[in-house]
């Protein structure tokens, strides 16, 4: 990988890091448990609960995503990045663009993500 290449997907996870960082403080109030006397408008309180259950899903799966973006900034670092953690061959520009955190290459992931 070229170093302009790097330079670009540093940029892109920390841009990535900080866009989910922002997200992830402003979902808080949506994930704090319901309160009995909660009414807002028309909102029942079956829906806010079940807002909240969504809220606590897209949180989890961007803390999930965050981690990753850490570690790949850590591999970045470490000059591993760009390489599959699992069969260590270069992982592919057109999946490190759309997934600049991925750890793995399409192969290891299964395809699936
Ligand atoms: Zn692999």
């Amino acid at each position: 990988m070229e170093p302009g290449d790097l330079a670009r997907y540093r940029k892109l996870l920390e841009d990535l890091r900080a866009e989910l960082q922002t997200s992830l403080a402003a979902s808080d109030d949506e994930t704090n448990p319901v309160s009995p006397d909660r009414a807002i408008g028309r909102l029942t309180r079956q829906d806010a609960m079940l807002s909240q259950q969504m809220a606590l899903e897209i949180k989890r799966r961007n803390e999930g995503r965050l981690s990753q973006i850490r570690l790949a900034l850590e591999r970045l670092d470490a000059g591993d990045y760009g390489y599959c953690t699992r069969c260590e061959e270069e992982i592919s520009a057109a999946r490190l663009n759309v997934r600049p955190e991925a750890p793995t290459c399409i192969s290891c992931a299964g395809g699936g993500r």
